[in-house]
């Protein structure tokens, strides 16, 4: 049987609001090492005070719901409400360090479209943008590319949750953009400097059907996470089934419809246990400290999104990301910018960059790449017929680029 985890950590002033307590709780009562103006000033107090309300009137929630609560609540929510990405912000990721790694995710892009036969329609879709740093470095990549993608209708399309983030990303995407209303599933459109359209979106069931490129950087992370505690191997299982669904919906469409999944973020193979945790300032924080103004993550997965993807699709990885950038030949890449670059201290910047995305301490063996393929992409088609003469048709398919050394 499995059980939620019901410890919680709370403030003295947040355990009196709860008295009695809810049935079945272990509060704990946290020693306070902060002055009492440094705790407003850390305390987001609408998500704390909605927190406490709901948790009085109903109840106790889930580790998932406070995640969501905390992360996506569209009034205050952190995500909703903050740009936590960068030096100044809470955490930094990849493509805000380097630009060499969206450049050869483009340049992935590019190779497993061409893998998959160069389809008319190619549709590029980013869950959870960020910043729109990545995608931005990718369509840099798609316009250079423009003799090999010749002919192709290309789009882009962004699922994100926030209006904050997104407002950046249109800015620094789109030459020019509209907003749609508060019901559309469409919320904005415009167009890219490149001169593709783009759109934003919600929810990744809005995106619509067609052969699609689906990106994902340090977004499962942030899904909200079940906690459970069973008689397994594992003490703690954490499971996230909103990670589950979203995985389902692009194997369907990749299944359907051709295509191919990037994911990438820090996680396991069906190994850790406990990893939900927070950070602000680049510091470790938390989780149940000042709801709202701290980064909520967990580990994602890697064998959770594989048996949720199924059999119809082929699922590559999880591989680390120093094995899938060297492969893709950041180092070539790395020699080809200081060749053009004369500038010391740029110079410097592009070295200490790709230290920090490939060295084995640092991110290279910490976050993992993941990938989901149509079945198609990978076999030799046969001739038509039947029986031991048949032959394969046509040309063995290309090796899955990051996954092998890079065969352009
Ligand atoms: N991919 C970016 C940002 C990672 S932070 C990068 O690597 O730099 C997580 C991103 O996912 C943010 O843009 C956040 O607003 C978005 N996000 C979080 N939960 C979401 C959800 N449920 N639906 C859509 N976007 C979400």
């Amino acid at each position: 049987m499995w059980t939620f985890l019901k410890i919680i950590r709370l403030n003295r002033a947040t355990v009196r609001s709860l008295n009695p307590l809810p049935r079945g709780w272990t509060v704990v009562l946290r020693r306070s090492c902060s002055s009492a103006s440094s705790e407003s000033r850390v305390t987001n107090p609408s998500i704390l005070r909605h927190l406490t309300s709901k948790i009085t009137a109903t109840g106790a929630i889930t580790v998932a719901e406070y995640m969501r609560e905390v992360l996506t609540n569209p009034v205050s929510g952190y995500y909703v409400k903050n740009d936590m990405l960068g030096a100044d912000g809470d955490f930094i990721t990849s493509p805000e360090i380097s630009q060499i790694f969206g450049e050869l995710v483009g340049i992935w892009c590019v190779s497993e479209w061409v893998a998959s036969g160069k389809p008319k329609v190619l549709q590029l879709v980013e869950l959870g943008p960020g910043r729109g740093s990545l995608i931005g470095d990718i369509l840099r990549v798609f316009h250079q590319l423009q003799s090999v993608l010749h002919g192709a209708e290309v789009s882009v399309h962004l699922v994100e949750v926030s209006p904050k983030l997104s407002q950046l990303q249109a800015q620094c995407l789109a030459g020019e953009y509209t907003c749609g209303g508060e019901d559309e599933l469409v919320y904005r459109t415009g167009t890219t400097h490149t001169g593709l359209p783009i759109y934003w979106y919600r929810s990744v069931k809005d995106v619509p059907r067609g052969f699609s490129i689906f990106l994902a950087h340090e977004f499962f992370d942030a899904l909200p996470i079940h906690k459970f505690q069973e008689d397994e191997k594992r003490q703690h299982l954490e499971i996230s089934p909103e990670g589950g669904v979203i995985v389902q919906k692009l194997a369907s469409q990749i299944a359907e419809d051709g295509g191919a999944a990037l994911i990438a973020d820090y996680g396991h193979d069906g190994t850790k246990m406990d990893t939900f945790r927070g950070f602000r300032g680049h510091k470790l924080h938390d989780v149940l400290e000042a709801p709202g103004t701290a980064d909520l993550t967990a580990d994602v997965d890697f064998s959770y999104l594989r048996r949720m993807a199924g059999d119809a699709v082929v699922c590559m990885g999880p591989i680390t990301q120093r094995a899938f950038l060297k492969n893709m030949g950041i180092d070539a890449r790395l020699q080809v910018l200081l060749r053009s670059c004369h500038d010391a201290t740029t110079r410097a910047q592009l070295i200490h960059g790709c230290d920090m995305l490939t060295s084995p301490e640092k991110m290279g063996s910490r976050f993992q790449f993941f990938s989901l393929l149509a079945p198609s992409r990978l076999t030799q088609p046969w001739e038509e017929g039947e029986g031991l003469g048949r032959r394969r048709r046509g040309p063995a398919p290309l090796p899955v680029a990051g996954f092998s050394e890079l065969g352009l």
